[in-house]
């Protein structure tokens, strides 16, 4: 029988979601399952033993999904390269010490006194780096004052399965139906052009009905070299 188990490092699983907010319930009935460990964090795998504080698991099969870390740039000044991965800039989105380079996005590490981490890698904030650089870049070449970066919490949402999803908005808090409901309507928003709204809705309509779980990534094909477990 396979078994799934999901691991985390920290007390909850989905970082950018307040607190109180009743994801990791929801997200353990969805998968009741199958286990969730909170609080162990796994510190090797070797193909076929993950060792995660105490425990040792045997799986052939690993999903790592801590994180996404940027490709590391050389040629920046010392320090600015963060241990994460991630490269610091000032309320402006530039390097110190670098005239006219900016980072925008998830690489990009502007830290204040409410994000001393930076902002949380979220699509939000790349967008609202991006906006705000081509405001600030028009008004450098005017010779007017930029405008400090200021982000603007709109909350986080999350499918967690079918017809399930949670929503995190900064005076409401939800989950299920309606929930999903939600975060559809929201992503297909923001699609741009009427042409995609409508191939996406096809789209998700198609897979919905017909059960698809089709796997949307394009990868090389795998095969085990033996069949002999399903550890
Ligand atoms: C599985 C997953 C689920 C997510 N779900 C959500 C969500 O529900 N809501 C949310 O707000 N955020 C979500 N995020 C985070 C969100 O996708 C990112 O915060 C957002 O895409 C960051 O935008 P970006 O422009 O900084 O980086 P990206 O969108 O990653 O764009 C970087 C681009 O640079 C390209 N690139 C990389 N290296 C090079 C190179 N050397 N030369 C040229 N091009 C290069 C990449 O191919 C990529 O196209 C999710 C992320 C992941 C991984």
């Amino acid at each position: 029988m396979q078994r799934y188990r999901f691991l985390s490092r920290f007390n909850y699983l989905a970082r950018n979601y307040s607190h109180e907010h009743p994801q990791n319930e929801l997200k353990t009935r969805c998968y009741c399952r199958r286990w969730i460990w909170l609080n162990t964090a796994v510190s090797s795998y070797d193909g076929e033993t993950v060792i995660a504080g105490d425990h040792i698991l045997k799986s052939r099969t690993f999903i790592w999904a801590a994180g996404v870390k940027g490709a590391p740039v050389g040629g920046l000044p010392e320090g600015t390269l963060l241990k994460n991965g991630r490269i610091a800039v000032n309320q402006y989105n530039q390097v110190e010490g670098l005239d006219g380079v900016f980072v925008i996005g998830d690489v990009a590490q502007m830290m204040d006194e409410a994000h001393p981490k930076g902002h949380p890698m979220l699509a939000q904030v790349a967008m609202q780096h991006c906006k705000l650089l081509a405001e600030n870049l028009k008004a450098w070449a005017q010779n007017k004052a930029p405008k400090p970066f200021v982000y603007k919490d709109l909350g986080a949402m999350a499918t967690v399965g079918r017809n399930k999803a949670v929503v995190d908005l900064p005076k409401y808090k939800f989950q299920g139906f309606f929930a999903w409901f939600v975060w559809m309507g929201v992503h297909v928003i923001q699609l741009i052009g009427f042409r995609n709204k409508l191939l996406v809705l096809i789209n998700w309509s198609y897979n919905y009905f017909n059960y698809s779980r089709d796997i949307r990534l394009i990868i090389r094909p795998f095969s085990r070299k033996s069949k002999t477990d399903n550890l």
